[in-house]
């Protein structure tokens, strides 16, 4: 069985966690801020707070923003349900805008509708589903020209860039997750980037039971902190990060070149911006018969993501959420990730080439 997706740990992160264990520190600590501090500055930006996950990230960031009840953001329907979930949890509603057939990322076209249909839209989330930057210049234009703040869900894109610009340092805030299966992890964890001085305050605040100075709570917060257990297997890993990608970046072309079927639609990385892979994801038309098919050959596989997110059960009360997303519904349909993880052998990536090639 060759597995979907394979967590890549070593004695490095073994020897760091041994000694945050012994050293007593294991919430607060100074790795949470090392690790703040690495990875803003290898995205050349000013702020990074860490976070227990990329959803408590974008959490507070739509919180930080000002932006709750009564208020709509508008986010992509095909994403992972955290995306949403934290518009929500701000007390604020989606609003959803189709995806493009090609990128299967935020359509700037249907974001311009969106917009139109709800002029009153503080924000736009935009996720680099899969690894692959937004279309950011068109939306980042719609965004100027109708007063929308900009945030990025980047948990899926760790060192993804696009034109010279790493994912993250595009809009106004981003989140990041380092939960397991993404491009490193944490355990549990996330991150959040601003160059922004009043929302790094208050999002730090707010991560922190709203307090600046111990016991003396400003705001209603949360405990959304990272743990300095989780800050030092992220620092080990977040040296890995580029050898990582590139690994995912090399099978990915493997696949790009190899897998020949005309059954199988292969994903498209347009040549303005770096795809990360965190997923490589096939459209088919009958995709039960495929994944039977992967099941009997012993390949493991994802469907990212079954439902998208405004068909949720969760979701059926909500009015924005009564509509038609033809392209994400088609895509919801048709998916089918196949493993791309750093620690698949080339004869792994032979096998998944021959079992797809030969699929009828
Ligand atoms: C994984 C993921 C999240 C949530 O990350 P957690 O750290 O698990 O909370 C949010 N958005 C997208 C696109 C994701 O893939």
């Amino acid at each position: 069985m060759i597995p979907h997706v394979k967590v890549q740990l070593g004695k490095e992160e073994e020897d760091r966690v041994i000694e945050v264990l012994r050293s007593g520190m294991l919430a607060a600590g100074s790795y949470v801020q090392e690790f703040e501090d690495e990875f803003k500055r290898c995205h050349d930006s000013l702020y990074g707070i860490a976070t227990s996950s990329a959803t408590t990230a974008l959490h507070v960031i739509v919180e930080a923003m000002g932006i709750g009840a009564g208020d709509k953001v508008i986010t992509t329907p095909y994403s992972f349900i955290a995306t949403s979930n934290a518009i929500l949890h701000a007390g604020a509603t989606p609003v959803f805008a189709d995806i493009d057939p090609v990128t299967y990322n935020l359509s700037p076209t249907a974001l311009e509708r969106a917009v139109k249909n709800h002029p009153e839209a503080k924000a736009v989330i935009v996720v680099h589903l899969f690894g692959l930057p937004a279309d950011m210049d068109e939306i980042l234009a719609i965004a100027n020209k109708n007063n929308l703040i900009v945030l990025e869900d980047c948990a899926q894109a760790h060192g993804a860039i696009y034109h010279d610009q790493k994912v993250g340092t595009l809009g106004r805030a981003s989140a990041f997750s380092f939960y397991p299966s993404k491009n490193i992890t944490c355990g549990e964890g996330g991150m959040v980037l601003t160059d922004d001085p009043v929302i790094e305050e208050k999002v730090r605040i707010l991560v922190n039971q709203g307090q600046r100075r111990r016991y003396y709570h400003e705001m209603v917060g949360y405990n959304y902190r990272m743990t300095n257990i989780h800050a030092a297997i992220g620092l080990e890993q977040l040296k890995k990060l580029d050898l990582y990608n590139q690994k995912r970046i090399e099978n990915a072309k493997f696949y790009d070149d190899h897998i020949v079927n005309p059954c199988i639609q292969k994903p498209v990385s347009p040549p303005d911006r770096k795809h990360v892979y965190h997923q490589y994801t096939l459209k088919v038309k009958n995709r039960d018969a495929l994944t039977a098919y992967l099941d009997a050959n012993g390949i493991g596989y994802g469907i990212h993501y079954p439902l998208i997110m405004p068909a949720q059960p969760a979701y059926k009360d909500i009015a924005t959420c009564s509509g038609t997303w033809p392209v994400a519904e088609d895509l919801a349909n048709c998916c089918v990730s196949i493993p791309v993880h750093p620690a698949l052998s080339q004869s792994d990536l032979t096998t998944i080439v021959e079992v797809l090639n030969h699929y009828r």
